[in-house]
């Protein structure tokens, strides 16, 4: 694919480029020059003290052979508008980490196991216009990148903070509200029906009272690990309020949902939560109320599972109760 010419000597091909010969050595970008064979044929410092290579080594030789990690094919494809077209080309960090696989030793970029590297490639164009060789500029960018991968989990995990309440994990009030209005609107287009149950704790003063408020947020904790084992990972469960839950049980009809109330109700009679050498046991109450695509909205069908459990406690407390017509 390339035209080839006699190996120009080291002065000549200096003479060639667009920096002066001092700079070849003493500047910290890897420069390397090579043929159309990527045989290299020139080799700077900055490339010996990272690639552990010594110039001597490795001019002449392919660089390929020194450095297996560097895709062949793929590199070939990518060089090849540097000699049909004359023109240059780029590898960013973003696209691909590295080219050649240093390591990092500078202690402030230490965090990664690998020096991070954009690369340039242009052609060197002879005095016949003709494109033998190419150089390569290796950028070492590992703090840019550090940084930048640095925000983006950062904002990763802000991200995640902004939806989940911080004592038990669930999602909190205004995003699993949001997300109750997107599961609203499709359960009108569902065959099977969802169920939505509201939990509250029973007489949770009294625990905060008897115990202490950090009893009380442990107990919070354990029964949203309790609730999270009850319901599948497709329902929708909501820290609401302080010590209430809301959770949208999905293709469950309110038979289905009846079961799993249940079920939460008996385990969370049972849960003994130890704090400080006492045992607190507490229990629940809950309100179910079964999809209708008669509702006007979200907040509604909402409002009849919290009917439900207003009754619940009216009733004793200690049980669950189903919204019916006549609660209303
Ligand atoms: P009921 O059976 O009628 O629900 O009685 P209750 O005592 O549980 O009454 P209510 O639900 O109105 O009381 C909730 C209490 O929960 C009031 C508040 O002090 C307490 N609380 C709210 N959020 C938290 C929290 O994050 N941690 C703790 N420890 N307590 C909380
Ligand atoms: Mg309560
Ligand atoms: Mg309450």
């Amino acid at each position: 694919m390339n035209s080839h010419t006699n190996t120009p000597t080291s002065s000549s091909l200096l003479g060639n480029l667009p920096f002066p010969a001092e700079l070849f050595n003493s500047i910290e970008v890897g420069i390397v020059i090579l043929d159309g064979d990527f045989k290299v044929q020139m080799w700077n410092k900055f490339m010996e003290n990272h690639g552990g290579k010594r110039s001597g080594e490795i001019v002449g030789h392919s660089l390929f052979t020194h450095f297996p990690e560097i895709e062949e094919q793929w590199l070939r494809t990518k060089v090849d508008p540097v000699f049909n077209l004359k023109s240059p080309v780029f590898i960013i960090w973003e696209q691909r980490p590295y080219l050649f696989k240093f390591g990092c030793n500078r202690p402030v970029t230490c965090a990664a196991e690998h020096m991070y590297q954009n690369v340039t490639m242009f052609p060197i164009v002879d005095d016949h216009g003709n494109v033998s060789q190419f150089c390569m500029l290796v950028y070492d960018v590992t703090e840019q990148a550090l940084g930048k991968l640095g925000m983006e989990m950062l904002n990763g995990e802000l991200e995640t903070a902004s939806r989940v309440d911080g004592l038990t994990g669930l999602y909190n009030r205004r995003y699993w509200q949001e997300r109750f209005d997107e599961v609203f609107k499709l359960c009108v287009r569902r065959d099977k029906p969802s169920t939505a149950m509201m939990l509250d704790i029973d007489h949770f003063k009294r625990i905060n009272d008897t115990y202490g408020h950090q009893a009380g947020d442990k107990v919070i904790k354990m029964l949203a690990a309790l609730i999270k084992r009850c319901i599948r990972e497709t329902d929708l469960a909501g820290r609401y309020g302080g010590e209430e839950f809301a959770i949208i049980l999905t293709d469950s009809s309110v038979d289905d949902a009846k079961i799993v109330a249940e079920r939460i109700r008996q385990l969370a009679q049972r849960l003994m939560v130890e704090h400080e050498g006492e045992t607190i046991q507490f229990t629940v109450s809950l309100g179910l109320a079964q999809f209708d695509p008669e509702f006007s909205s979200a907040m509604a069908w909402l409002e009849l599972a919290d009917q439900a459990l207003y009754t619940a406690k009216q009733n004793g407390r200690n049980q669950f109760r189903v919204f019916a017509p006549a609660l209303a």
